[in-house]
């Protein structure tokens, strides 16, 4: 029996298939990623902590004896079976490490695989249904979020892609719908650009918040940021319905028919919704990034389609 097999067994260390299933959970709950491990970093001690693990079983060293340059190298027990653990993940292709996570997002991190995000929706028996809706990074969703976020902004940019399929039937176009909307959402730190609402479901697993195509997906409106804006449930349907479009200095615009409504329409106790949205001057909470922010082309088209004429 090796050294470090003696070691995990006198500690009576959990299993490696334990430790890989806790990390696999541990990342679906961090929104599909995870630090690289280091002392004193808090997925570490989360981990251990699931594990109930004693403070002997945290603080265990392995010592390892390099007799040519005559020094003793200590790690520690814990660390060392996270690390194995976390590499066989990625043999597996269930997460990818952090050097070629690096690569790609310049973050040190392990991040998940779709079929590692896949295995760890039925850990947690999260139904596959869901996997659609939930903001979780995965190693091919950010690939795609990473050329939405660098893609060049033109004056010409046309907000329609004509060889889109309305109807998603194939991986690449739900992958692609994923990415984009975890490019508009991050890009508007989870918030509605209205009214600045931000909240997440009691598990934290996923936003209220929706990124809204400006040229809506039935129209083969692209699925690229420059199309996009996050906004709540409330404001993505009065969006979509034309009770507001935007100006070109991005300033809101609410349709005259507000005035029309029956007295009693969109209140909610003492908050009045079309009140709240025809505040003069009210702008939209864009990103601090200019370049990530709806093109003109798509939102003239929102006014002149979408937005009723008086
Ligand atoms: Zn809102």
């Amino acid at each position: 029996m090796s050294y470090e097999r003696k070691m995990l067994e006198q500690f009576a260390m959990p299993t490696q298939i334990e430790v890989e299933q806790a990390l696999l959970r541990a990342l679906l709950k961090h929104g599909g990623v995870i630090k690289e491990f280091g002392s004193g970093q808090e997925i570490v001690d989360e981990i251990a902590n699931e594990f109930g693990l004693n403070k002997s079983q945290r603080s265990a060293f392995l010592e390892t004896i390099y007799r040519k340059e005559n020094r003793v190298k200590k790690s520690l027990l814990w660390h060392r079976l996270l690390f194995r653990a976390a590499d066989a993940l990625a043999r597996n292709n269930l997460v990818t490490c952090p050097t070629q996570t690096f690569q790609l997002t310049k973050k040190r991190e392990w991040l998940l695989t779709e079929k590692g995000f896949d295995d760890s929706l039925k850990l947690c028996k999260i139904p596959n249904a869901r996997k659609e809706f939930l903001p979780t990074k995965s190693f091919e969703v950010q690939k795609i979020v990473k050329k939405l976020n660098e893609s060049r902004r033109t004056e010409d940019y046309d907000p329609f892609d004509k060889d889109k399929k309305t109807v998603k039937t194939t991986r690449e176009s739900t992958l692609r719908t994923r990415g984009f909307r975890q490019a508009v959402i991050e890009a508007y730190s989870c918030k509605c650009a209205v009214c600045g609402l931000k909240v997440s479901s009691p598990d934290t697993l996923s936003w209220e918040v929706e990124a809204a195509h400006i040229v809506p997906h039935r129209y083969k409106g692209r699925d690229d940021i420059f199309n996009g804006i996050a906004l709540c449930r409330f404001h993505h349907w009065a969006f979509d319905a034309g009770w507001f479009t935007l100006q070109d200095d991005c300033k809101i615009q609410t349709s005259p028919l507000i005035s029309r409504l029956p007295f009693d329409c969109g209140k909610i106790e003492g908050y009045d919704f079309f009140q709240a949205l025809t505040k003069t001057g009210l702008k939209l909470r864009f990103p601090d990034r200019l370049e990530v922010r709806p093109h003109q082309n798509a939102i003239r088209w929102h006014r002149q389609n979408v937005f009723p004429r008086p």
